[in-house]
């Protein structure tokens, strides 16, 4: 049997990291989103952090707190994933700024590293 060796700092990987970085760019939606739904204005504890550009497909921008936003269960759901074309339709036209950096973006091929990311993201949360 393989023993087990502890894992250190150093030995974490980069998809570890960006793991870590999402959850704290959630933490950053939230706050920024002031906590409620920005579809349909309910607040409440079933918020999502939902991406704007799909996870699986764009990798590189799911750790971007610009590429999120906070949806209820139903807006997420019901809405976002239903409607797709009207949802983005909403999206640029709610934040059309946004849009336009995000859509620059998913026409990269981003590489980060994750570990200087997430110092990154946890400097521009505590100044929230
Ligand atoms: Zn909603």
């Amino acid at each position: 049997m393989e023993k087990k060796t502890k894992k250190t700092q150093k030995d974490k990987s980069n998809e570890w990291y960006r793991k870590e970085c999402v959850k704290v760019a959630k933490k950053i939606v939230h706050i920024r989103d002031n906590d409620i739904c920005q579809k349909c204005g309910k607040p409440g504890n079933a918020l999502h952090c939902s991406h704007v550009y799909p996870e699986g497909t764009y990798h590189g921008m799911s750790a971007n707190p610009l590429n999120m936003k906070l949806l209820c269960y139903y807006c997420h759901f019901f809405w976002w994933h239903k409607n797709p074309l009207e949802a983005k339709d909403w999206f640029v036209k709610t934040f059309p700024d946004r849009y336009k950096k995000l859509k620059k973006l998913s026409q990269q091929t981003l590489q980060h590293n994750y570990k200087k990311m997430l110092i990154e993201l946890k400097e521009q949360l505590k100044e929230l």
